[in-house]
Parts: structure tokens; sequence; C-alpha cells
């Protein structure tokens, strides 16, 4: 069935009020099949949108916007070792009832990744990551559909190019493969990762360290530090952390002593977007109804009517303004759709 006009407020986590001109909605691998090996006719281009918590629409989609709800939650199998199990969960599954899920079951691996907006099917697109996890950890293979043709295709964890918020599919075959189920491996009786210290400060203060305390820690310092897009409009970090040469970034460090820097790979740093956006006076400013929110510099929001434009747009200030001030260029982590 192909909607007509379909009005995108509630499928972006900014709330921005914009339209699709068509929208189909899968629930099954079958009837992806089906669009993609020409049985269905649909308009070009496609855009496939899980929650729309990393995507900013500068304008209405004129083309179609597919919306995969193949759900399900399968155990597949238990390796010969018995400390691991594989569990896949189809695209359209929420990331953090998936979690959650996993957690009252006893597997651990993807705690830290708790309340991490979205679908399971964005996952290996995005790479996301928290508190020292990134999914490509627990990722064994994605299973796909070849847009062009309909054909399945399965990538093993090396085969998605895994990076920094990054993979094949958002970078090298971008907008090729339908995401329609990811395999992820889980630990019984896992080690937890506490090696961020806010998060073991967190746990120690619920009690034990264990899976369920772990899940709830993160859920507590997110619920603290970031806006609910329930509330206000947003999409998270707006911006990635650079990854600066590291003579370069400690020629930083000797001109301002507080800067946060970071080891990287071999000869690199990482520097925090946040603190150099706050450095530049941005925390709290606005801009019409797009704004810079007044806890988290990372974060831009929308007080209501901002249009993606303007938040764009405020998003291009910021970037000049740091370039200016510290010779860094940020780049953005949410990715824009349509007319700019
Ligand atoms: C409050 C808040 C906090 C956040 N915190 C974090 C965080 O800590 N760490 C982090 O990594 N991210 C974070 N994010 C960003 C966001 O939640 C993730 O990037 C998430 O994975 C996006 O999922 P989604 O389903 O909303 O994808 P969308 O935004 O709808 O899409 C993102 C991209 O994936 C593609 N895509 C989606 N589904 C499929 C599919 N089935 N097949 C192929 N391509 C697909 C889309 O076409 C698009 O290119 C946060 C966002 C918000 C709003």
């Amino acid at each position: 069935m192909i909607y007509k006009n379909i009005p995108l407020k509630k499928y972006n986590t900014f709330g921005l009020d914009c339209f699709a001109e068509c929208m189909i909605r899968i629930k099954t691998e079958k009837e992806a099949i089906s669009l993609f090996n020409g049985t269905v006719s649909w308009k070009k281009p496609l855009l496939i949108l899980g929650s729309g918590s990393n995507l900013l629409f500068t304008s209405d989609f004129k083309g179609t916007v597919l919306y995969p709800e193949i759900t399900r939650i399968k155990i597949e199998e238990q390796e010969p070792d018995n400390r691991n199990v594989i569990i896949s969960a189809g695209a359209g599954v929420n990331w953090d009832d998936f979690v959650a899920w996993s957690v009252n079951k006893g597997l651990g691996g993807i705690e830290n990744l708790s309340l991490i907006p979205g679908k399971v099917g964005a996952t290996p697109v995005q790479n996301i990551g928290a508190y020292g996890v990134e999914v490509r950890d627990r990722i064994v293979k994605v299973r796909t559909i070849n847009i062009s043709d309909g054909s399945i295709r399965v990538f093993n964890n090396s085969e998605c190019e895994f990076g920094y918020r990054d993979s094949i599919f958002k970078n090298r075959e971008k907008g090729k493969y339908l995401v329609t189920r990811v395999y992820y491996r889980l630990t019984i009786n896992p080690l937890l990762n506490l090696s961020y210290e806010t998060l073991k400060e967190e746990v120690n203060k619920l009690g034990a360290e264990t899976l369920i305390n772990a899940r709830q820690g993160v859920i507590n310092i997110r619920q603290r530090k970031l806006p609910d897009p329930e509330i206000i409009g947003n999409a998270g970090s707006f911006f990635k952390n650079p990854v600066v040469e590291s003579s370069f970034a400690l020629s930083l460090k000797n001109e301002y002593p507080d800067i946060p820097i970071y080891k990287d790979h071999e000869g690199y740093m990482k520097l925090a977007s946040g603190w150099l956006i706050e450095r530049c006076g941005w925390k709290g400013q606005r801009r019409g109804d797009a704004g810079v929110h007044d806890k988290q510099a990372l974060v831009l929001i929308n007080y209501g009517k901002a249009t993606g434009k303007e938040i764009y747009n405020l998003s291009e200030e910021i970037r000049k303004s740091v370039h200016e001030k510290f010779g860094v260029d940020l780049e953005r982590e949410v990715e824009t759709v349509g007319i700019i």
C-alpha cells in the first residue's frame, strides 16, 4: 500500500513539520523484495526511515519514504563455548526495547547502549555508540536487500566497514541496501564495561555491579543529561567529535589548558565538540525557534516552530565560529535530508 502526502512530524525527533510525497510501510522481507524486483512501482528517490532520530529534514521529501516494520526477536544459536548467544532482531524493532529484552534475559554487551532512540535497522548504519561501547563490537552479521534488484545480501562484521558513527551503509554503499535483520553476539554472565567513571559511580549508587544496574545507570545519566525528544525536539549530538593529529591537539592544549583531549588511533586524538561549541559562546543561544541546548552545547533543539533549514543554518554558524576560533572543522553527525 502506497500512502500519499504523509506528515513527517511524528516520524522525526526534531518534530519538524514536513511532508513525504509517498510512504510505503513493509512488515516482511517478502514485501520488500517485491518492491525492489520491479513487481511494484514507486516514486524515486527512496529514503529508508527508522525513528528519524538522526535526520534533519530541510524540506518536504519529494519521493518515497520506506518505513520497515519487520519485527520479532529470535534466539538463533548458543555458541559452542556456552558463553555467547546469537540473537537476531528485525529492522523495525525499537532499539531500547531490544536492549531491555536482552538485559532481562541476563544477556550482556549492549546495556551501555540503553535508551539510544531509534530502530534496530539503523544500528549497523550508524554504528551507534555510548559509554565506551560501539554496536560493531556485538554485530555478527547484517541481512539486507539490494534496492536495485531485490536480491538478498548478508554482510559479515568486517564487510560492514564500521568506523566512528560510520559504516558501509552510510558511506561507500549509501542508500543501496535495506537492512532487514541484524544478528548480535550477546554474552551470558557478561563482564560489565564501567570504564566511564560517571557510569561506575552511578551503578555503585544503585548497589551491586549487575547488568540491570548498568542499564539503569546509563538510563539515569542519559535522562539527566539529554533533552527528551518527546518534550523538546532534538536529534542527540548534532556534530561528531573531531579526530585530529596529536600534534595539533597538543598545540590546542598549550593554548587552552582545560581543553579535553582523548587518545584515538595511533598519532591522532579526539576533541570534544561540545566543549569547542560552548567555548564559542553558543550554549543556550537561540535563532528564533532553533537553539543550542542550555545544558549540552552539542545538542541543537527545536523550541517548537523551527524549520529544518533554520536548524541547518544555525549549525553552519556554529561550524564557522568553531573553525575561526580553533581551526577545527566540525562534521555533522545528523544527516540532512532535502533541499538546503
Ligand atoms: C536524544 C538522542 C540521543 C541520542 N544518543 C545517541 C548516542 O548516545 N549514540 C549514538 O550513536 N546515537 C545517538 N543518537 C542518534 C540516533 O539515536 C541513532 O543514530 C539511531 O541509530 C538512529 O536510528 P533511527 O531508527 O532513528 O534512524 P533514522 O534517523 O531514521 O535513520 C538514520 C540513517 O539510517 C538509515 N536507515 C534507517 N533504517 C534503515 C534500514 N532498516 N536499512 C537501511 N538504512 C536504514 C536512514 O536512511 C538514515 O540514513 C541520539 C539521538 C537522540 C534523539
